[in-house]
């Protein structure tokens, strides 16, 4: 019999076969409520395939995924996003010739309230969020401009703005600093403490002074496995992780 969980996410006995090669083996991953996890790793250890998995980008071949306690594994992207799971992808998926406001409007939730009674209530509801999330991401001052004149980390954090006015439970981050100036990155770690307050974060990582400035617990992943978790301090202690990873 199934064991129920108080784990928001639990991943139990994953594996994904690519043509025969396992991109992810017999993988166990646990993410509790309130976490912000990072996942590290060399290349092709499986990080990308792991968030694939969990968002329904990518079937798996075996194993249970638990969100909230119900499986999700045969379930529609569209559908495991309406559960509550949000997905930045390493390229930012915004409109170039949307503004900040409009690109934040049009990934607020719909059909809430269909009646027309609402209509109004809706649509300041809709601004304010906006601003407060256009307030969180650093771009009220660039709130009426188009998409494309924001930097390279500005439309990073857009994205996570459209995928935080969704209101996810969880959110799942790959390689959100790649290419940031130091100063964004600070800002990428604060905005990231500040956004676990209410929901789970999952951000597969490089950047190791990043990482020291935002995890909580680290999980190590080596060719589609586990082979280390812990804090920060414990993961680099870690003679496995040194030859495998650290030490590069
Ligand atoms: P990471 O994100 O840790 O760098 P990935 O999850 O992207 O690693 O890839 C893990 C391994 O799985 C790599 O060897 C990659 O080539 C392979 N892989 C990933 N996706 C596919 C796919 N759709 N088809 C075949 N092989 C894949
Ligand atoms: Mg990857």
């Amino acid at each position: 019999m199934a064991n129920s969980t108080d784990f928001l996410l639990a991943l139990e006995g994953v594996t994904v076969s690519f043509d025969g090669f396992k991109a992810v083996n017999d993988l166990n991953l646990y993410i509790d409520k309130g976490e912000l996890r990072v996942i590290i790793g060399p290349n092709g250890a499986g990080k990308t395939t792991v968030l694939d998995l969990i968002c329904g980008r990518t079937r798996v071949s075996n194993g249970s995924i638990k969100f909230q306690d119900h499986e999700i594994t045969g379930l529609t992207e569209h559908e495991i996003v309406k559960r509550g799971i949000g997905r930045k992808f390493q390229t930012p998926s915004i409109y170039d010739d949307l503004s900040v406001f409009e690109n934040l409007e049009i990934s607020f939730p719909r059909g809430r309230n269909v009646f027309g009674a609402l209509f109004w209530n809706r649509t300041s509801e809709i601004i304010e969020r906006v601003q407060e999330i256009a307030e969180m991401i650093y771009l009220s001052d660039q709130i009426n401009q188009r998409a494309e004149t924001l930097s390279h980390g500005q439309k990073q954090w857009l994205e996570i703005g459209m995928l935080l006015i969704q209101d996810p439970e969880l959110l799942m981050l790959d390689e959100p600093v790649a290419g940031m100036s130091v100063s964004e990155r600070v800002k990428t770690a604060a905005l990231l403490n500040t956004i676990i307050k209410n929901r789970s974060v999952v951000v597969i990582e490089h950047d190791m002074k990043f990482v020291e400035s935002i995890a909580h617990r680290v999980t190590v992943l080596h060719q589609g496995k586990v082979l280390a978790e812990g804090d920060m301090e414990a993961i680099q202690a870690d003679p496995h992780v040194k030859e495998v990873y650290l030490g590069h």
